[in-house]
């Protein structure tokens, strides 16, 4: 029996798990939960999963919280809360899957109470990859993915050493803009970007999705996951979403992970590893499935992926500020307020106009997030 703290409960991954963790109950306990803003969710999963500490960001809701819950259930809030549960002294493994930059610090808490964790939030190892892991191995914890791309690969990879793989390929659906004419993309509008052809996920993934933003975070995420350089980290465009990564070695040999699209599936391998446990939810035929195309990336009509590659190759506190700049420009964006194109181009002219830090410490990388911030909003403001 796993002992699970789910941060980011009410969201996408965090229902996803809720359904793991009901389909497996005589293996995974939700211990604690964390939501953001939707009490009446939190509350619904605390009645069912009877969870020995809650958290919700607004203090108010806390204290409304507290009147609707056993006695049994410890409520928090705010970012203290999140710290309290990813040190729960049961837990075993902390899920961080809430969106944005708030799963950091719980992290790297539950990282030096000796917990495992599994990382959703990609923004995580984007901002703070390096003293992530560094924590993590000298705390003699595990880091797992929840990205259906990262578990791919690491259920590929089988411990094999770095210095047996030639490349590590995330496969992408290329979003719903795959075929669209570049002379369109200024015409895009919300509602069709949010319009994403194989998965269902929150709105600033899905956005991330259509501007292939979030194949460039992945591709920071893999180099820090797998301790590879960005070189070695190669994407390959599949509309289908069946092979969810592969992991080519120094033979020649590619090993890929497929499945139907589902992502209870790297979440309940992240919760049970090492173990692989019976579960029926998810099934593929692939003679009805017919097909499995590929195609090179066109970087032309999706730049994102190369100042991705940019600031992955110079690291330091640059991936901290092209995922801050993108996220205040998909704020933007969904609020109409700049068009599809012009979310990397605030996210360009954001990264030029930075001072990079190499090796960071977290407190050099939160500067560099919160500068970066009030840069990408005077940006599109102006
Ligand atoms: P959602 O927007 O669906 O959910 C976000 C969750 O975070 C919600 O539970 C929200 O609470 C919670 N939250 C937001 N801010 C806070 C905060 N300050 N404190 C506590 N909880 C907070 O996002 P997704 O589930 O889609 O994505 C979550 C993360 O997982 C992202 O980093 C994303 O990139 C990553 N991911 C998602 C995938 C997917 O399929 N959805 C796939 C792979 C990675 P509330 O709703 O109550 O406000």
């Amino acid at each position: 029996m796993k002992n699970v703290v789910l941060l980011g409960s009410t969201g996408s991954i965090g229902t996803s798990t809720i359904k793991v963790a009901e389909d497996l109950p005589d293996k995974i306990r939700l211990l604690g939960l964390a939501a953001g803003n939707n009490l009446e969710l939190l509350m619904e999963q605390t009645r069912k999963h009877e969870p020995v500490a809650i958290s919700i960001s607004d203090p108010e809701k806390a204290k409304l919280a507290r009147g609707m819950v056993k006695s049994s259930t410890e409520v928090y809030c705010g970012n203290e809360g999140l710290i309290k549960l990813a040190t729960l002294p049961e837990a075993d493994i902390v899920l961080i899957a809430i969106v944005g930059t708030a799963g950091l610090q719980p992290a790297l808490a539950a990282i030096r109470a000796g917990k495992d964790i599994a990382v959703a939030s990609k923004e995580i190892l984007v901002m703070a990859g390096e003293i992530v892991m560094n924590e993590a191995r000298k705390h003699g914890v595990r880091v797992l993915a929840v990205d259906s791309e990262h578990s791919a690969i690491f259920q590929c990879l089988e411990d094999k050493p770095g210095h047996s793989v030639r490349s590590l390929w995330l496969t992408a659906s290329g979003g719903p803009f795959r075929t669209t004419p570049k002379e369109d993309f200024a015409n895009i509008t919300v509602e069709r970007a949010l319009k994403h052809p194989s998965w269902v996920m929150g709105r600033k993934i899905t956005i991330d999705s259509a501007t292939l933003f979030n194949k460039g975070l992945e591709m920071i995420e893999a180099r820090w996951l797998f301790d590879i350089e960005m070189a070695r980290v190669k994407v390959v465009v599949h509309p289908q979403s069946v092979v969810h990564s592969m992991v080519e070695f120094v033979d020649g040999s590619i090993i890929a992970q497929l499945s139907t699209p589902d992502m209870c599936l790297p979440i309940q391998y992240a919760l049970t590893y090492p173990e692989r446990v019976s579960s029926e939810r998810v099934q593929t035929n692939l003679a009805k499935l017919g097909k499995l195309e590929f195609e090179e990336p066109d970087v032309q009509r999706f730049p994102s992926m190369d100042l991705a590659r940019r600031a992955g190759e110079v690291g330091g506190t640059l991936p901290a500020v092209l995922n801050a700049a993108n996220e205040i420009a998909v704020d933007a964006f969904v609020n109409r307020k700049i068009n599809f194109l012009q979310i990397t181009e605030l996210v360009r002219h954001t990264m030029e106009q930075h001072q990079v830090v190499s090796h960071p410490t977290l407190d050099q990388i939160l500067k560099a997030d919160t500068w970066a911030r009030d840069a990408a909003l005077a940006f599109s403001q102006g």
